[in-house]
């Protein structure tokens, strides 16, 4: 009856969804389907925090509206926090905005920041929804690639100087989902270096940052030399914390872009629940912050190398992700990503993400989720082993 509008029928398709909708009809038919297609945290939220929301949310000041573009003292917070783990020093209420989850912002900023017409850099493959971006902000886009070659990794010398002329903003992801690549402060030099030699901004999307195998300490774009005058980094609370459901992070960096941010928040939201964001503050600052969170990145590292380990049996060979918690695995001769990871679930009910969902380059590959147990992981590989598709 009613028609949604152009702007709306402009956004991509949801590539996923009917994978979800196979899974799911799978585990609904009896089968033990095991689900490596999802970027979902298993892990429950760190008591700490689910502690410190039981009390702020019982407090009646926390039941009204938030002030508008969130709490000073989770401002704050996030400022301290970059200032202890990155030495990043941000001033908390001109180069700090409150979200409700990463992708809220990363999807309004071509909106907040772009006109019409405007053209923007996108990583291949990368994370679906900044084309949700795209559609909503009415811009154009073009695409560089991460190569295996490159640990997937930009390679900015062959950028097409046309293709950085034009656009306005370039958008970056390390740890990198899917590919599970991380960088170090040289390449975030090199990236400031490109943004001020094509006068573009940065757009660093550092979901993963607290996610960093071998002790690796993931850099933040904003430790690099003049890093603030060209660009913003988005911090999520829902993969350090385990906290996808509550629905909060933060962006921080450039004054005048977190303005432009802010603006459209106080458009369309007030803020985050405010006993969230009070917890938010718990999380952030807790005595047992850096104690939980290792935990957690030993639990995916065991389950990185339990992964790795297998599919090396089976002669799958594997880019091993330094970080986050995927693995980007080639599909063997002869299939596509989709036909791979349909034949995955068809006969070995094990569901993988195809590559394909993440851009045109990703079709060679898909992306496991290493969100079960080690004993899951082996068994996954084993069901795939059975196939026989790769060469030993
Ligand atoms: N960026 C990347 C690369 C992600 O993988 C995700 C979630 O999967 C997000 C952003 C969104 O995170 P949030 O929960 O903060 O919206």
């Amino acid at each position: 009856f009613f028609e949604e509008s152009q702007l709306l029928k402009g956004l991509p398709s949801q590539f996923f969804a009917t994978l979800v909708q196979k899974v799911n009809q799978k585990i609904a038919a009896g089968n033990d389907v095991i689900n490596l297609g999802q970027g979902n945290p298993d892990q429950p939220t760190f008591d700490y925090i689910v502690k410190a929301l039981q009390k702020e949310a019982a407090k009646p000041q926390n039941h009204k509206y938030s002030q508008f573009r969130g709490m000073h003292s989770l401002k704050q917070a996030a400022a301290d926090f970059y200032q202890k783990h990155y030495q990043v020093k941000l001033d908390p209420e001109k180069e700090i905005a409150i979200l409700g989850g990463s992708k809220i912002g990363l999807v309004e900023l071509p909106w907040a920041l772009m006109n019409t017409g405007e053209n923007l850099l996108l990583p291949d493959p990368g994370y679906p929804d900044y084309l949700s971006g795209v559609a909503l902000g009415k811009v154009n886009y073009s695409t560089f690639p991460l190569k295996k070659e490159n640990n997937f990794l930009p390679d900015y010398a062959e950028i097409p100087a046309a293709d950085a002329q034009k656009a306005k903003f370039i958008y970056l992801n390390y740890p990198n989902n899917p590919t599970g690549a991380v960088v170090n402060r040289e390449f975030w030099a090199e990236t400031v270096a490109f943004a001020q030699k094509y006068q573009l901004g940065v757009v660093s999307d550092f979901a993963y940052g607290a996610l960093g195998f071998e002790g690796y300490k993931n850099p933040s774009f904003l430790q690099a030399p003049g890093a603030k005058e060209v660009g913003v980094e988005f911090y999520t609370f829902s993969k350090t914390f385990n906290m996808a459901g509550w629905r909060i992070a933060f962006a921080a960096g450039n004054a005048s872009m977190i303005e432009a941010i802010n603006l459209i928040q106080d458009h369309l939201f007030v803020s985050v629940f405010p006993a969230i964001q009070a917890a938010g503050v718990t999380a952030l600052t807790a005595a047992d912050e850096e104690k939980e969170v290792a935990r957690l990145v030993a639990i995916y590292e065991e389950r990185r190398n339990a992964f790795i380990k297998a599919a090396a049996q089976i002669g799958w060979k594997a880019f091993v992700p330094g970080g986050t918690f995927y693995a980007w695995m080639p599909v063997p001769e002869g299939y596509t990503s989709e036909s791979f990871a349909d034949i995955c679930l068809e006969k070995a009910n094990v569901a993988v993400a195809p590559g394909r969902g993440f851009g045109a380059r990703g079709d060679g590959y898909v992306r496991i989720g290493l969100l079960v147990s080690p004993a899951r992981l082996i068994e996954a590989v084993e069901r795939i082993g059975k196939l026989n598709l790769f060469e030993k």
